[in-house]
């Protein structure tokens, strides 16, 4: 928050009293991640571990490059040889033998010669620097297909090391290259490819399985029926958990009877190491769904001061063998479902993966809309985030903002947050923005035709 921000509602007339019930989200959050820890970690195959972290350290068995080698295609040279070369005067001198990559040098090369080398291939014993071919007479020799190819002009004086890449020089034998609890970014994932290995051992995915209940609920795919809607949260959410580096486990619909939820949960808890609902956890109301969790576990229903996304449950639920599965309880509303799994659902996915809780990345902007606040609770208003001419992130509302308006989210890049104690951000004024995709649809434009 800036105190730009701040100055502009010091003087607000209208504050919100705190409903003494309700815990901020920080305080759910604390309280959820309080029940999990970081999974054990499992030999994983490289091209699976984009995004996991690293649980062993690799240190390098042998130097990377293994030997000194050539940057440029062109000729290794003995630099001294080469004292009066210029582009108005070549020296010329006998090609002793070519080096491609892979290959290690047929000999040794002397004074009084060159080798062809190749980029990437050793360069010889003896040459002390590399001359590309754009410096030599290389071309023309081979236009004119005169035959003489055995020998070559150089046009360039060369300096020792000129296009040598000395041996170990991106990482020496011994070093530690990357640390336990290094996060496996494409980067990292090639350096471990190069010290040879094909998988290493990270963390382990969590498998999340999602239930969503309500009698009213359709699967996709199903024919439409009058007075009934389809489960999207199951979907919605299952891509949060990819896209969060989880496992999705599709459990189901569970109707709202007893049986069907404990058949529905029975089959999640074999593998989940967390259980995500949706709906019926609203206070108040009566509901199978409470019931049935609290008998197979504990369940806690909060109010979480937030908009939308305030009813939530959380709890534990028996597993086979004594396991207690952390279960996650999210609001029926879609909009309410996703929000609440990106504040509750995303930092516990991330702490299984031993990854380090990071808020998500914000930024300030200046809003087209208002964000208004009725009733004391953090907002999350659906916005999208644009760079306008002048360069200044900006961002307007997208659309309706009824939690159960889910089109507001799918065109939303960010969350516009109006803090619980004040009760309106005007249009014109700045806000913190927590951003659902980064960075590159914010940056690229792309989205001035998605927006609303
Ligand atoms: P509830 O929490 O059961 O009161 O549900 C709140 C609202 O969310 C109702 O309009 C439900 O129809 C809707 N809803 C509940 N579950 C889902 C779901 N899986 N997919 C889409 N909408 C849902
Ligand atoms: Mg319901």
């Amino acid at each position: 928050m800036t105190q730009h921000r701040h100055k502009a509602h010091e003087d607000r007339p209208h504050r919100h009293h705190y409903d003494a019930e309700m815990l901020s989200v920080e305080e759910a959050r604390d309280r959820i991640l309080s029940y999990f820890s970081q999974l054990e970690p499992e030999e994983t195959e490289l091209v699976d571990a984009l995004d996991m972290v690293l649980a062993e350290d690799l240190t390098a068995p042998f130097d990377v490059p293994p030997l000194a080698n050539s940057a440029m295609d062109g000729y290794a040279v003995v630099s001294s040889d080469l004292a009066s070369a210029s582009e108005t005067s070549a020296v010329e001198l006998p090609v002793a033998f070519s080096i491609a990559a892979g290959q290690i040098p047929e000999s040794d090369l002397s004074s009084g010669s060159v080798a062809r080398i190749m980029t990437g291939a050793p360069v010889p014993d003896g040459a002390d620097a590399v001359v590309p071919f754009e410096d030599t007479d290389e071309l023309e020799r081979r236009k004119n297909g005169s035959g003489n190819e055995d020998r070559i002009g150089i046009n360039l004086a060369a300096e020792p090391g000129d296009n040598v890449r000395v041996a170990g020089e991106d990482i020496a034998r011994g070093e530690l290259v990357l640390r336990s609890g290094t996060l496996l970014r494409p980067g990292a994932i090639g350096v471990a490819a190069s010290l040879g290995r094909a998988s290493v051992q990270a963390y382990r995915r969590p498998i999340v399985a999602i239930i969503s209940t309500g009698d009213e609920l359709l699967s996709p795919g199903e024919p439409h029926q009058a007075g009934k809607i389809y489960n999207s949260n199951a979907y919605s959410v299952a891509a949060e958990v990819k896209r969060y580096g989880g496992v999705p486990l599709m459990s189901g619909i569970a109707r709202d009877t007893i049986e069907s939820l404990q058949e529905r949960l029975a089959e999640a808890l074999e593998t989940a190491d967390m259980v995500v609902t949706s709906a019926g956890v609203s206070k108040g109301d009566y509901d199978v769904v409470k019931d049935v969790l609290a008998k197979n576990g504990e369940i806690a229903l909060w109010s979480v001061r937030m908009r939308p996304a305030k009813p939530l449950a959380f709890g534990t639920l028996d597993g086979p063998g004594g396991r207690k599965v952390p279960h996650l309880g999210l609001p029926g509303n879609p909009v309410s479902a996703m929000v609440a799994f990106e504040q509750f659902g995303r930092p516990a996915i991330h702490t299984m993966m031993g990854r380090n809780l990071q808020q998500k990345p914000s930024v300030h902007v200046v809003l087209d809309d208002p964000v208004n606040n009725y009733d004391g609770r953090r907002v999350y208003a659906r916005v999208f985030v644009y760079r306008d001419e002048d360069g200044t992130l900006r961002a307007r509302s997208t659309g309706t903002q009824s939690s159960g308006a889910l089109t507001s989210m799918a065109v939303a890049n960010g969350l516009a947050i109006c803090p619980d104690d004040v009760s309106k951000i005007d249009a014109g004024e700045t806000a913190v923005v927590e951003m659902l995709d980064w960075p590159e649809d914010v940056f690229s434009g792309f989205g001035h035709t998605t927006g609303a």
